[in-house]
């Protein structure tokens, strides 16, 4: 199907939201009917109506990007990628993403957050930058669509093979993780969040701070956990990778589509291996959902649409802001 027919049908679809009771409560299903309503087809993002898909999280401000990063944003808008959620890793990107956003308003949304995994040295998150992103977080609330990327990841190439060693860095980890839980629950903010080898574990922490309002994105967990968490009001994203990955066509088969969204995580999980990943390539992820759920593409896309709506409720605000300028 051609990307604008699909647009056509996301805008229809998410108009006829009566019929996907269920997805989405009643005020937010009135301020959709509305951004579809307002969809202005032309104005400097004319690609970017307030109900195409998004990229729910990505890493455009990564170094690989440094040489064509305008042409690959430009490449997604054109096939009707309206959104996308750009996640920070640390103290040192943090400010990349914020200027990114700023640069791409009304396509690029940042989230801050100190990522469980130091990216620079290898092994866990460094504790000394935990204090610093706390406060990024604080002083740029307004702007953020959500705090991440925050989480776990308890892979042993990440904590160490030494048993007390590993125990020490899950600490930390979990120590990081919770600060930043009970800051976004403060602030009103949801949470994207990485979990490798602990998606159980990131889900129970969350629960036990009584913030469940988060994604977690490209879970390796178990689908148990994952539909129990479904319940709980989390929600999934499904990268591209989902082409060649058994786990997540097993996760999305085992979830709702109430719970699912899509995301590139650019430039890591490509459809193909060693490639490097787009935004757009959030299309792939559409195309397996709709394959594996038994829907038309028009069907699947207003739903994820719908469900990420729900998920980032500040994208509808925000994009009202843009709408004025
Ligand atoms: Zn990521």
């Amino acid at each position: 199907m051609r990307m604008q027919q699909l647009q056509h049908s996301v805008i229809g679809g998410l108009k006829r939201l009566g019929e996907l009771s269920g997805l989405v409560s009643t005020p937010l299903q009135r301020a959709i009917t509305m951004a579809a309503s307002t969809a202005n087809p032309k104005g400097p993002y004319s690609q970017h109506n307030p109900v195409g898909l998004y990229d729910c999280h990505a890493h455009m401000t990564a170094s690989t990007f440094d040489e064509d990063r305008s042409e690959v944003l430009a490449a997604a808008s054109s096939l009707g990628v309206a959104g996308i959620i750009v996640v920070s890793e640390s103290t040192h990107d943090a400010d990349a993403v914020l200027e990114l956003a700023k640069q791409h308003r009304g396509l690029i949304y940042p989230c801050l957050g100190l990522h469980p995994v130091n990216a620079q040295k290898g092994g866990s998150a460094d504790e000394a930058e935990l204090r610093p992103m706390l406060g990024l977080i604080e002083q740029h609330a307004e702007k953020l669509i959500a705090v991440g990327e925050v989480g776990l990841d308890f892979t042993p190439a990440v904590v160490g093979k030494d048993d007390d060693a590993a125990a020490a860095a899950k600490a930390s980890q979990r120590a990081i993780f919770t600060a930043q839980v009970e800051l976004a629950k403060r602030l009103g903010l949801p949470l994207n969040v990485h979990s490798r080898g602990a998606g159980h574990h990131a889900i129970k922490l969350m629960v036990d701070a009584g913030h469940t309002h988060a994604l977690l994105h490209a879970f390796d967990g178990k689908a148990r956990y994952a539909l129990a968490a479904a319940q709980q009001g989390f929600l999934f994203s499904v990268p591209a990778s989902i082409a060649r990955d058994p786990q997540t066509q097993k996760l999305v088969k085992a979830l709702p589509i109430t719970a699912l969204v899509l995301e590139s995580d650019s430039p890591a999980l490509p459809a193909e291996k060693q490639a490097r990943n787009t935004p757009a390539a959030i299309l792939t992820s559409l195309r397996m959902i709709a394959e594996i759920k038994g829907m038309t593409e028009q069907q699947a896309a207003a739903a994820v649409t719908a469900n990420t709506f729900k998920l980032f409720p500040k994208l509808l605000s925000l994009q009202a802001g843009n709408s004025r300028v």
